[in-house]
């Protein structure tokens, strides 16, 4: 028995990523290619965040998401 059919291939199911390819503000609601997220949904882009450091943070290490007060840090998440 041949089998002449091609076989089919495997579909391959794209890998979940945790982060979103795309991040929209906010603040501004821009599309951006990096924002400080928050795990409420909040986002911020470098942009608003500077335009508002010193009313998201008083330490410049985190920052306080304004949606649900969640204190969050700066840097790798
Ligand atoms: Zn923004
Ligand atoms: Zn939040």
């Amino acid at each position: 028995m041949i089998d002449l059919e091609p076989k089919p291939e495997p579909k391959r199911r794209p890998a979940k990523r945790r982060r979103p390819e795309i991040y929209i503000c906010s603040t501004c609601n821009r599309e951006q290619p990096f924002c400080w997220t928050c795990p409420c949904g909040f986002m911020i882009c470098s942009d608003c965040m500077e335009e508002n450091f010193w009313g998201m943070t008083c330490n410049g290490i985190t920052w306080t998401c304004p949606d649900c007060g969640a204190i969050r840090g700066f840097g790798n998440q």
